[in-house]
């Protein structure tokens, strides 16, 4: 795709780049068949290639979005199916967040949702605050019918019955391995994932101590600093991230080192993949970021290279299994999850249209509630279809956008993998269990 880019304009290092990965398009249209707002709307300017020429325009005018543009890439899902499927490579994720942050550095929102965005990256991040947000929300759920768009969405999300909490397992410590140590891990505990379901942690570490694996939670650590991100606001991420790379190094640093960091919520793992890009310009920080995205992995993806051992083999249970997109089009972890399930002895089963997303991506299901509303029921409707006994996938937000929904349980794949080597049945199996 061919730029008019002002030179001026890319003096600025991101706009340079922008540049750069814009006129990597060339127009096929490949990619309208995977967007799910495209898919839903069919409307040019809701699709990946549209989002493209809306992002050229606002770089060439090097000026302040109109409010089409801002609407039209707001509804963007950063699912990145976009970007797993161009056979030419454009590096969708990289503009679409350089485009935010040109919109939230020019653009003026209304009051409202200026407000209630600048409440979520202040309450996500931050595990206290979000508990009492989480539970004043529950409480006001009943109430929910009495108002509209992003409030009323506000009060769905919260899940009915989260075990809500925290968890001894997510202070700073060390869990030693419960056999000859083959690895030592640092483990992000979280900060969403860690209140709605503190049991994810709790299975993951019991996991890898079973094969081997000492688990370090880090002091210091805290959010990734994904949303902040996502709502194009880097800035706002920057203590999140130096804080975690910090922390994780002077692990990584000590006797022993470190053999990867491991995170068992998706989107928190497409994030800090992404460390290394994010302080590509910081000449004291890149090398860091750089070394901590390279020892970042999924649990799936460390589990695949140590193998199941399978002590104990629960009932068989035909799964279906959610791929999150920052699963499988982030980090491109596709099968690794279904191989590991199979070989702790589930049949899984995948969904029709397993590419598309179910409209939870991150905060999208809040700000852009209907559009989320239209991806969750055709999830839903795909994953009934399978008739399957219980949903397992990576990343909380799916989990907690699908669990009121589909009518089965819906639990964390690194559950399953504890159960099926050992562990506990799932909390959401023991509340309902399977016939
Ligand atoms: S598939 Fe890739 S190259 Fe083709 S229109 Fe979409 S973004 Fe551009
Ligand atoms: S990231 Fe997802 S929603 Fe956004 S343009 Fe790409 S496919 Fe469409």
């Amino acid at each position: 795709m061919r730029t008019n880019i002002p030179e001026a304009a890319l003096a600025d290092r991101g706009t340079l780049l922008a540049n750069d990965i814009i006129r990597t398009c060339v127009h096929c249209g490949i990619c309208l068949s995977h967007c799910p707002t495209y898919q839903i709307r069919h409307d040019e300017n809701d699709s990946p290639r549209g989002r493209i020429i809306l992002m050229r325009n606002m770089f060439e005018e090097d000026r302040a979005p109109d409010a089409k543009t801002v609407e039209h890439l707001d509804r963007c899902l950063t699912c990145l199916a976009c970007e797993a499927i161009c056979p030419s490579g454009v590096q969708y994720s990289k503009l679409i967040a350089h485009g935010r942050e040109r919109i939230e550095s020019t653009y003026r929102r209304p009051f409202v949702p200026r407000v209630i965005r600048r409440m979520l990256t202040v309450l996500i991040p931050n595990p206290r605050l979000f508990t009492i947000g989480f539970l004043l929300g529950r409480a006001a759920r009943p109430l929910r019918g009495l108002l509209r768009g992003t409030l009323r969405a506000m009060l769905e999300v919260a899940p009915k019955d989260a075990r809500v909490g925290s968890s001894p397992v997510d202070r700073p410590q060390i869990f030693l391995a419960l056999s000859e140590r083959r690895a030592r891990v640092c483990m992000l505990s979280g900060c969403v994932q860690k209140v709605l379901d503190p049991a994810i942690n709790e299975a993951t570490i019991r996991l890898l101590r079973r094969h081997g694996v000492e688990v370090v939670i880090a002091r210091g650590i805290g959010c990734c600093g994904a949303i902040a991100e996502h709502m194009g606001l880097p800035e706002q991420a920057l203590p999140f991230v130096k804080a975690n790379i910090d922390a994780w190094l002077s692990e990584a640093d000590k006797p022993g080192g470190l053999d990867a960091i491991i995170i068992n919520a998706s989107g928190c793992g497409t994030s800090v993949k992404a460390y290394g890009h994010a302080l590509r310009l910081d000449p004291a920080w890149k090398d860091k970021a750089t070394r901590v995205s390279n020892l970042a992995k999924d649990i799936t993806e460390f589990m695949s290279t140590l193998g199941i051992q399978i002590p104990h083999t629960p009932r068989r249970l035909r799964v279906a299994y959610h791929a999150a997109c920052s699963m499988q089009h982030g980090q491109r972890i596709v099968h690794q999850p279904i191989d590991l399930l199979r070989a702790a002895g589930y049949e899984v089963v995948e969904p029709p249209d397993s590419f598309m997303c179910c409209g939870s991506a991150g905060v999208y299901n809040i700000l852009q509630s209907s559009l989320a509303s239209e991806l969750k029921q055709r999830k839903v409707a795909n994953i009934q279809s399978m008739n399957a006994e219980v949903v397992a996938s990576g990343n909380i937000g799916c989990m907690t956008q699908l669990a009121d929904a589909v009518g089965i349980p819906v639990v964390h794949t690194v559950e399953l993998l504890d159960w099926a080597t050992g562990g506990p049945m799932p909390e959401a199996l023991r509340k309902a269990p399977v016939e």
